[in-house]
């Protein structure tokens, strides 16, 4: 049964100093910097890894992986298969 549902991180701009390492540590290279800070470019190649938020110094990058698949019943991986 497919259960894999998440939101894309948040971003509180503010905090943001474009230090770049975000961009850097994302391993399916999903993140480039704008003005206002990170942007994540598709929602296909965001796995919900976490790394970005780990690594941002100033705690701008908040990871909200909301799982909330109404047909999914199997809670043993998280909500998460395996693809
Ligand atoms: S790691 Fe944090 S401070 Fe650095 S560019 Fe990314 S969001 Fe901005
Ligand atoms: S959670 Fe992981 S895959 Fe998703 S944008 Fe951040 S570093 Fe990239």
């Amino acid at each position: 049964m497919l259960c894999r549902s998440w939101a894309l991180p948040s971003v509180i701009k503010g905090l943001c100093t474009h230090c770049g390492l975000c961009v850097e540590v994302c391993p399916n290279h999903g993140i480039h910097l704008d003005d206002d800070g990170p942007v994540f470019d598709e929602r296909e190649l965001c796995d919900a890894c976490g790394s970005c938020e780990d690594v941002c110094p100033t705690g701008a990058i908040v990871t909200v992986f909301e799982i909330a698949r109404p047909d999914c019943n199997d809670t043993s991986t998280g909500g998460q298969d395996e693809r």
